[in-house]
């Protein structure tokens, strides 16, 4: 799968998924065999994710490794200018620029593995993740465990009412859940994971209809 040797060429790792799917473990167990093999390694979390540490990559099972809180996808070329590899967690919180800077770093033949969420809470791509795993050369899509069931899960699902995009939390508000167990939240435009499950779907289309005929 991620190649042992590629001498003087970079790349780029997505490890994406759901929440509780492991991305932060996971991108932290890669990180860990390029130290101990004494690569010089660069590891950012964006300002908005202070859930476990202002100054560490924590995951759900409090594994953690140093790294620098930035609050913009350029501060991350400038600060791994001497690193082989360069790790980026929570990465769906940047912008889009963080693609041109994923782009650079491993044109300049760095190894750059990228976290995070590759659907919202709504089951919609998450940018900039989408992006980066058509540009990636390796893809790691995680899955966790539905809590309702027991079969792989891909979906987020919140357990609160809110329309906001992002609202940080962890086990206290959101769920893993498999497609069956997934329930798109209410008054929400119409989600690829819908299937036709959510009233509010379909009246939606009613009205894009009535437009139509206007
Ligand atoms: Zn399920």
């Amino acid at each position: 799968m991620i190649p042992i040797i590629q001498r003087n060429t970079g790349w780029i790792e997505v490890v994406c998924g759901c929440m509780f799917s492991g991305k932060s473990e996971e991108l932290i167990r890669r990180l860990r065999r390029a130290m101990i093999a004494r690569q010089k390694v660069a590891i950012f979390k964006p300002a908005i994710d202070n859930r476990y540490s202002e100054d560490h990559i924590v995951s759900h099972s409090d594994n953690k490794i140093p790294s620098q809180v930035i609050s913009s996808a350029e501060e991350i070329l400038q600060a791994s200018l001497e690193s082989h590899v360069v790790g980026i967690d929570e990465a769906q919180f940047f912008d889009a620029s963080l693609i041109d800077v994923c782009l650079k770093l491993s044109n300049m033949g760095k190894r750059v593995i990228v976290a995070g969420l590759d659907m919202d809470y709504r089951g919609m791509p998450f940018e900039p993740i989408p992006h980066l795993l058509a540009i990636a050369e390796y893809i790691t899509k995680m899955q966790a465990i539905c809590v309702v069931c027991g079969n792989p899960a891909s979906f987020t699902y919140r357990t609160i009412q809110d329309s906001d995009r992002v609202v940080i939390g962890a086990a206290n508000i959101y769920e893993a859940r498999c497609r069956n167990c997934y329930i798109p939240p209410p008054a929400e435009e119409a989600s690829v994971a819908s299937n036709g499950k959510e009233k509010s779907a379909g009246k939606k289309k009613k009205k894009k209809k009535k437009k139509v005929k206007a």
